[in-house]
């Protein structure tokens, strides 16, 4: 959430050493450095409650790198029965974009991550907005000034630059030279009560290596100088500026530590600057947290995903592509977490349970088709279980809805029913396949049009399957399709229900109304007739499906047939029915697909419905 910090002599021929922290390759080679030497995590977690924190710049706003750093961070803290707080890191003011804090909170919010402490709520170790609490990191850089763990540096950017300069055209990294490490306490004091510019810098004893739940022992174990040709140099952080404000490592240390918290899960962009922090712990004689770095996201081509990518800030994966609050967590929870369920689909809930510190070390590759499929997943989930999420979703389908197609002129499909009672039960039945709602209507258009545009009407093709004699299946002629669709109009408006049709359907004797085209009753063996009997009554339950679904919805996917026919409703279902019985006789044609219609000539439909076989209403 923060840009990378500024380093002692930042300039442009060189990235200094913070900021080197944000490139791609200094996270990659920090990864492979630890991961080398490390073996596997085993995902161990502490036997004591976690207190973690997610400590934002608001600089811009959540994406998905943040939102899993600040869900793993969540995580940790609830499965161990700790706490999870919110720190707002705005300590760069001038970067400070207005309105991100409360941005931040409300995609935190949204996305389920409620902070035990922060703000908004409070808590014993406020304030949590590091603007207010300028007083204290300038107390404890005094107190290391004191205990000679600090000193003030009065260097003029002018100098700065020059000796940054230098190093520089000699190919020499960046450092100091530690001028004023030597200055007295007393002229210090003097020259700082003059109001004399200067900055507090950590006198730097080494940057021991560290033990990082993910990568193992890390770090460089830095010594506290290096001596090159042209001097001793110094890696001593600045921690106080010259405006009297905090870097970000003063405060992210003083913080974690008055605020007690016990394990630090951030991206592993942070990893270089974690041995300083780790300086600065030993420095205040304060046992650090344990650090956990996650890997970067990158995508496909191997590039890092960046906040600058508006792809992937959470407001585009929740206003742009109506991604579900649940879908987005189990995605980002995904992304470098390993675990042992069997399936991957899991509610924050579920994280909650679950959740271990097994994660992978090296770049996370993003693939959102897995976004995608969880998307489905957690729509089917508040399908089934029903509540506010899925009552906002019959909300959205049915705007969606309104806005696509005049659904004025439904009424004839709508029978009295309101537009979001119509819409449910679509829901219901075809969220498996929810994307969004726009998604959802057009794939679905054939409910909301009272006019079907069907092309002409193509059976599945016949030659693929054959019967048990070894002959080709038998082309199931139009009629016969025609008998069995026109039996629904039978059915009653009391009756029907997706659970009639199915039920008729699946008790059709589909066998028979092949029985005059094939020669299946000529098997000579039964069980190669009732075999035979099987197959036949599989080909024809195929094409009725195939033939029902171009009727009802012009062959578009979407809910079961039984399905469709409740929720059309049985006017509309019997008039889609009429129309394709119309559009696929032909009065001229003889045999084969087009053999008339078979719909016994002078049948009663509402007398005589021995015809109907198992379909007549009993
Ligand atoms: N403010 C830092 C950021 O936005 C947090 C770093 C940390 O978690 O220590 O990335």
């Amino acid at each position: 959430m923060r840009r990378a910090p500024q380093g002692l002599f930042a300039r442009r021929s060189w990235i200094c050493v913070q900021c080197r922290a944000h490139s791609v390759a200094a996270a990659r080679s920090a990864n492979l450095s630890a991961s080398k030497k490390n073996k596997k995590n085993n995902g161990k977690l502490p036997d004591t409650p976690a207190r973690t924190r997610f400590a934002p710049s608001p600089t811009g706003y959540l994406h998905l790198g943040s939102l899993r750093t600040a869900l793993f961070n969540y995580l940790l803290a609830r499965k161990t029965g700790g706490q999870f707080l919110l720190r707002i890191e705005d300590t760069d003011q001038k970067r400070t974009i207005p309105g991100a804090e409360e941005r931040l909170c409300e995609d935190l919010n949204w996305a389920g991550l409620q902070w035990d402490e922060g703000p908004t709520v409070g808590g014993p170790y406020g304030p949590y907005r590091q603007s207010e609490r300028t007083a204290l990191y300038r107390t404890h850089a005094h107190e290391l000034i004191s205990n000679g763990h600090a000193y003030r540096c009065f260097c003029s950017p002018e100098r700065l630059d020059t000796l940054a300069r230098h190093r520089s055209q000699a190919g020499l990294p960046p450092g100091y030279d530690r001028t004023c490490a030597d200055l007295s306490s007393e002229e210090s004091e003097e020259r700082a009560s003059k109001g004399e510019t200067h900055v507090v810098r950590l006198k730097a004893d080494g940057y021991p290596m560290f033990e990082d739940l993910v990568y193992g022992k890390t770090g460089q174990n830095r010594q506290k100088h290096k001596v090159d040709f042209i001097d001793r140099i110094y890696d001593d952080p600045i921690l106080l500026k010259s405006d009297g404000h905090p870097t970000y490592h003063l405060a992210n240390v003083v913080d974690d530590h008055t605020m007690k918290i016990t394990h630090v899960i951030r991206g592993t962009e942070w990893m270089p600057s974690t041995p300083m922090h780790i300086a600065l712990y030993d420095a205040f004689k304060w046992s650090p947290p344990k650090f956990g770095h996650v890997p970067l996201l990158v995508d496909k081509s191997g590039q890092k995903l960046s906040k600058r990518n508006a792809d992937i800030d959470i407001s585009f994966f929740r206003d742009k592509q109506g991604v579900l609050p649940a879908s987005l967590v189990n995605f980002a929870a995904l992304l470098g977490w390993s675990h042992t369920q069997k399936s991957d689909i899991f509610s924050l809930d579920e994280l909650e349970q679950i959740f271990n510190l097994k994660i992978t070390k090296g770049n996370t590759v993003v693939a959102f088709e897995k976004l995608w499929f969880l998307q489905k997943a957690h729509a089917q989930r508040y399908a089934t279980t029903g509540g506010p999420v899925f009552e906002d979703m019959v909300s959205k389908v049915t705007e969606a809805a309104n806005n696509a197609y005049p659904i004025t002129e439904l009424g004839s499909i709508l029978q009295g029913r309101a537009l979001p009672e119509y819409v449910a039960p679509l829901l219901r039945a075809d969220a498996k396949s929810y994307t969004n709602a726009s998604e959802f209507v057009e794939r679905n258009r054939s409910f909301f049009t009272p006019t079907l545009d069907r092309a002409p009407y193509t059976p599945t093709s016949s030659k693929n399957a054959s019967t048990t004699s070894g002959s080709e299946t038998p082309t199931v002629p139009i009629s016969a399709l025609h008998t069995a669709a026109a039996a629904f109009s039978l059915v009653p408006e009391f009756h029907w229900s997706a659970e009639t049709h199915r039920f008729n359907i699946s008790s059709y004797d589909g066998a028979s109304a092949l029985s005059d085209t094939s020669s299946l009753s000529e098997a000579a063996i039964p069980e190669e007739a009732e075999k035979a009997r099987i197959a036949a009554d599989k080909t024809f339950k195929k094409e009725l499906y195939h033939y029902l679904r171009w009727a009802l919805s012009g062959g578009a996917p979407g809910p079961g047939i039984p399905e469709t026919m409740e929720i059309l409703g049985r006017a509309e279902s019997v008039k889609r029915l009429e129309e394709a019985r119309q559009l696929t006789t032909d009065k001229n044609s003889k045999g084969g697909l087009f053999r008339g219609n078979r719909r016994p000539k002078g049948v009663d439909l509402d007398g005589d419905r021995s015809w109907m076989g198992s379909l007549a209403p009993q």
